[in-house]
């Protein structure tokens, strides 16, 4: 079964053109590396993935994540808020609440299935506190439990972010640059997170990245937009150094 399902996208800002009839799938289980140089489309196409941008209504189009509908034609599908809940987000930077424990920000992903005055007042039950130091423990992180947010390295927030994820009970996730601001070893940390979540819980994951060694170091797959366009999508070693160049010119980005 397909995890994502994006036909025919378009979408410009200000009539300029930045996402040019995307289509893409990608199965459950998977684990994507979306590349390509700055500006060429990899953060629009995941927010469009998340219902927080929406396509060209001027062209025909769909985004479908775990077969439901996100957008049709450009307009919210009406399962947007039901399909979102198991989409999990860890985004460049400003994933936690600072002032916050890690544990909440872990409990936040929790929000979107308990009882609406439970979530106004931030009430959890100790199931699900526990459910969050399982989460906190799955990414190696469960003795900074009781810090605030803010007292994590940059990394480490990366992984409280993938354990909201799995708080979240999320079937796909986004990750958007997640080690851009990150020195090598936290970056090793934090891909090899993502990889064990798909591994071991069959989460499909989507990563886009500036590095191009750490999409091969980490994914079999990888999709590579160009201007706005799938350049590449195929298995990937087929990545080669011809193709790269074409990508990113003779200054192909690598991190470690
Ligand atoms: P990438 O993530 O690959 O660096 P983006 O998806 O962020 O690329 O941006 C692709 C293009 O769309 C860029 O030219 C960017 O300036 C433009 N763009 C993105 N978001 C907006 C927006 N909200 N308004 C206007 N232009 C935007
Ligand atoms: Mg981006």
């Amino acid at each position: 079964m397909s995890a994502i399902k994006i036909t025919a996208l378009r979408k410009s800002f200000n009539r300029v053109s930045v996402l040019k009839d995307v289509s893409i799938e990608v199965q459950k289980g998977e684990m994507v590396a979306l590349i390509g140089s700055s500006g060429s489309g990899k953060s629009t196409l995941m927010r469009h993935l998340s219902g927080l941008t929406f396509a060209d209504r001027s062209s025909p189009s769909s985004v479908e994540v775990l077969g439901r509908k996100v957008q049709k034609n450009g307009r919210p599908a009406k399962q947007l808020r039901a399909t979102r809940a198991r989409i999990g987000n860890v985004f460049q930077q400003f994933n936690l609440v600072n002032r916050l424990s890690v544990q909440t920000n872990v409990l936040i992903g929790a929000l979107s299935r308990i009882p609406t005055y439970r979530s106004l007042l931030g009430w959890f039950t100790k199931e699900e506190k526990l459910k969050a130091l399982q989460a906190l423990e799955s990414v190696g992180l469960r003795e900074h439990a009781l810090k605030r947010a803010s007292y994590l390295s940059g990394g480490q927030q990366q992984r409280v972010a993938i354990a909201r994820g799995l708080m979240q009970e999320a079937e796909v996730i986004l990750a958007d640059e997640p080690i851009a601001s990150l020195d090598p070893e936290s970056s090793r940390l934090v891909m090899e997170t993502l990889q064990k979540i798909n591994r071991e819980l069959g989460i499909t994951v989507v990563v886009t990245l500036h590095q191009v060694d750490y999409a091969q170091k980490y994914c079999r797959r990888a999709i590579a937009l160009k201007e706005g366009e799938v350049y590449f999508d195929g298995p990937i070693e087929d990545l080669d150094t011809a193709l790269l160049t074409d990508l990113y010119g003779t200054n192909i980005p690598e991190g470690s």
